[in-house]
């Protein structure tokens, strides 16, 4: 029998590493092989509370280190990240299932964002307005909020943290992050490296669990302000209760994002990118391509293209550099995606190329599906308006741009949207009517650098300030105002 203490991942509370008291675990598991790789406790309330206690702790004396010397953890954390990026990819690989080169651009966007809030002493800045009345000045000064906590899903174990956490400690906040259950492991990487950073005891902390964690935190008093990415439905739930409490919310949700293919689109270079969007990542990025509408005559090239680019991508372990899609994430969601995908069939969809039942030689208890490509789509099937978080793209045919726009439109999320043409006009009409919070154009995955904000809009954001850049900045600072008067007859002369 399996030693059950094995692999147990640990909790980091107060700049030292705790076993948990939990009695409950969830198992991560290698969807690649279905092996079990760690168990992630259930973190109970009093280990939440106590590291917040710590974060809350470790706020006065955090806040008071000048920017320009809390920005010099981060430096260091940057270094340290760079010097262990091929271990770092290695985990988010094997938990997640991301090829080898995914995991390391993950990593990549991770330091990105590490870098932009290293920029905090400028971003910071307030504002001066001097004799806005005679002899009186006005200015505003940003100031941190305390501690402030980070709730993250599990396609991006390595990098969604980071859309939020160096901010929040740059601007001089204390920290709690909580990975998905699913994907514990990389986090038990990074945070060995910001035990190394030199951040005080306190100021960055991480405890693991599933929704009583998430609840905790969310209730807890001393917490100022969560950040979320998940699905929707769990979005509206930390957003409603975190803003019932007092707390800022930035909660991110789920996605079902259209590429609109004009017939006067490079084929080759179109064809190549939605491939990659739908198909990348396993279909598991919140900003996957789903649902491919072409108008008029595309729908003849881009059809047999991307039916051809399906059947071609070299599926297996993401360890294998060769491999240019790996699994999903668990049984669970495979069996979802293929019942989905049925549904659709049943309801009129027609099959181009169908990855159900795949078996991957050598890894024959992983839990993949292959490349699929539905025609026929029509806006009332269940699978046109459901986010599947896999690699299935959907096809539709409109005759008109407007059509198309109106489509992209009907359904409930507003991640991304993208548009392939060669006309300027036409990117310039769809940049401005679609309805989608990040916008590609001859782009299939329309990620925002570390300095934009990560957009999202309808039900798949809820909120105001974004995650990353200025916005994250904004977000983790609260502004006073304040009105200065110094009478001059006050002052001794010299
Ligand atoms: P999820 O909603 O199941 O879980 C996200 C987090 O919420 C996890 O940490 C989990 O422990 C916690 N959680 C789950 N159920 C909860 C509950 N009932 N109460 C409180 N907390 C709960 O999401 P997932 O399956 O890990 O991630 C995939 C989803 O995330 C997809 O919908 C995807 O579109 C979305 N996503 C969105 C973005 C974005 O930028 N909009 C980015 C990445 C992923």
């Amino acid at each position: 029998m399996s030693d059950p203490t094995a692999n147990r991942v640990r909790n980091y509370v107060n700049g030292t590493w705790c076993e948990s008291t939990a009695t409950d675990f969830v198992e991560a598991v290698n969807p690649a092989t279905a092996e079990v790789i760690g168990r992630t406790p259930l973190s109970p309330a009093a280990e939440v509370d106590a590291a917040v206690r710590a974060a809350e702790a470790a706020f006065p004396a955090w806040r008071r280190v000048p920017v320009a010397d809390r920005i010099q953890c981060l430096f260091r954390l940057r270094i340290l990240l760079q010097e262990h990026l091929e271990e770092l990819a290695r985990a988010i690989t094997v938990e997640c299932g991301k090829t080898i080169g995914e995991s390391r651009a993950e990593m990549q966007r991770a330091m990105e964002n590490v870098e932009v809030a290293g920029g905090a002493p400028i971003l910071m800045q307030g504002e001066f307005s001097e004799d806005i009345a005679s002899g009186i000045d006005e200015f505003v000064i940003r100031q941190p909020l305390g501690v402030c906590a980070g709730i993250c899903p599990f396609n991006f174990p390595g990098m969604i943290p980071f859309w939020f956490m160096p901010y929040a400690l740059a601007c001089g906040n204390t920290y709690v992050v909580k990975p998905s259950e699913k994907v514990p492991l990389t986090m038990q990487k990074v945070f060995a490296l910001i035990d190394q950073a030199g951040f005080p005891k306190g100021v960055v902390n991480l405890v693991n669990g599933a929704q009583e964690t998430v609840d905790t935190l969310l209730d807890h008093p001393a917490v100022r302000a969560i950040s979320f990415v998940g699905s929707t439905a769990v979005a509206k739930h930390v957003y409603a209760r975190a803003t019932a409490g007092g707390k800022r919310a930035q909660c991110q949700g789920g996605a079902k994002n259209p590429i609109i293919v004009l017939p006067d689109a490079d084929p080759d270079m179109t064809t190549r990118i939605t491939a990659d969007s739908g198909f990348g990542c396993a279909g598991q990025r919140c900003l996957a391509a789903s649902l491919v509408v072409t108008v008029g005559d595309a729908r003849h090239w881009f059809t047999d293209a991307i039916v051809e680019a399906a059947a071609r991508r070299v599926v297996g372990n993401g360890l294998d550099e060769r491999v240019q899609m790996g699994p999903v994430i668990s049984a669970h969601s495979k069996a979802r995606i293929e019942q989905l995908v049925q549904k659709g069939i049943d309801q009129g969809a027609k099959p181009l190329v169908d990855g159900r039942g795949a078996a991957v030689p050598g890894c024959e208890q992983g839990f993949f599906v292959r490349p699929t490509v539905l025609h026929n789509l029509h806006p009332d099937h269940e699978i046109t308006g459901t986010e599947l978080f896999g690699p299935v793209l959907g096809l539709v045919e409109v005759d008109t741009i407007e059509e198309a726009i109106a489509f992209a439109n009907r359904g409930r999320y507003g991640n991304m949207a993208c548009l392939f043409t060669s006309s300027g006009a036409s990117a310039r009409k769809f940049r401005s009517e679609v309805e989608a919070g990040n916008i590609g154009i001859n782009i299939g995955v329309a990620a925002p650098m570390a300095f934009f904000p990560f957009s999202g809009a309808k039900e798949s954001f809820f909120g105001d300030l974004h995650g990353q850049g200025r916005h994250a900045i904004e977000f983790f600072t609260q502004t006073k105002v304040v009105v200065e008067r110094w009478p001059k007859e006050w002052s001794r002369r010299f």
